[in-house]
């Protein structure tokens, strides 16, 4: 991830200085810790770009080495006794796409770390607005209760994994079904974080 110097500790947010984040003053996150590959921004954002909506399937190898890479530098390697659950997409951009790109990017991620991947425990309800061109705020209102999970899922630790990280209200969302079905710690990883200035 690009170098800058102030960046929330929480949930990896570039910010302006030393001002704290907005996505994680604002309300209290169910998860632990977000970490990146890098910042969406130009030219690593088109790349992103190709892979979600140009089938560029071949690129999620290459995302899930710079994001072990960033583990690495954050000296949070190895994670064991964990896995790894995709937040799903909706159907719509699955049919659009033909894939999920936070599955696909899992499923490398989870060969380069070593971890299983449970794809299908994490479900979305199908009735909210599409986010893409909301505010934070009603980013936030809006994924409230989108997720829910399938069955309970007893385990100590489980990772989020998404492709963009716009603001922390989805992975909270998740975060927050992934608690009510048992899971006592939530971190989560993506492929890009959003920069404030984008909201
Ligand atoms: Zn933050």
């Amino acid at each position: 991830m690009q170098t800058h110097p102030y960046r929330c500790q929480h949930c990896s947010l570039a910010l302006p200085d030393q001002r704290s984040c907005p996505d994680c003053t604002e309300q209290a996150l169910h998860l632990n810790k977000i970490v990146a590959a890098f910042d969406y921004t130009h030219p690593l954002d088109s790349l992103l770009m190709r892979y979600k909506n140009g089938l560029q399937f071949g690129l999620a190898p290459a995302f899930a080495e710079l994001l072990y890479r960033q583990l690495q530098y954050l000296q949070i390697l190895p994670i064991t006794n964990s896995c790894l659950i995709p937040v799903p997409g909706s159907r719509s951009s699955l049919v659009r796409r033909g894939f999920n790109p936070a599955a696909e990017f899992a499923q490398q991620l989870g060969k380069k770390l070593q971890l299983p991947v449970e794809h299908f425990v994490l479900r979305r309800h199908e009735h909210h607005l599409k986010q893409s061109s909301l505010s934070r705020q009603a980013r936030r209102a809006a994924s409230a209760g989108l997720y829910y999970c399938s069955r309970r899922i007893d385990i100590p630790h489980a990772i989020l994994v998404d492709d963009i990280v716009t603001t922390c209200s989805t992975l909270d969302n998740a975060a927050q079904a992934l608690r009510a079905a048992g899971v006592q710690h939530i971190d989560a990883m993506a492929i890009a974080r959003t920069p404030d200035t984008f909201i």
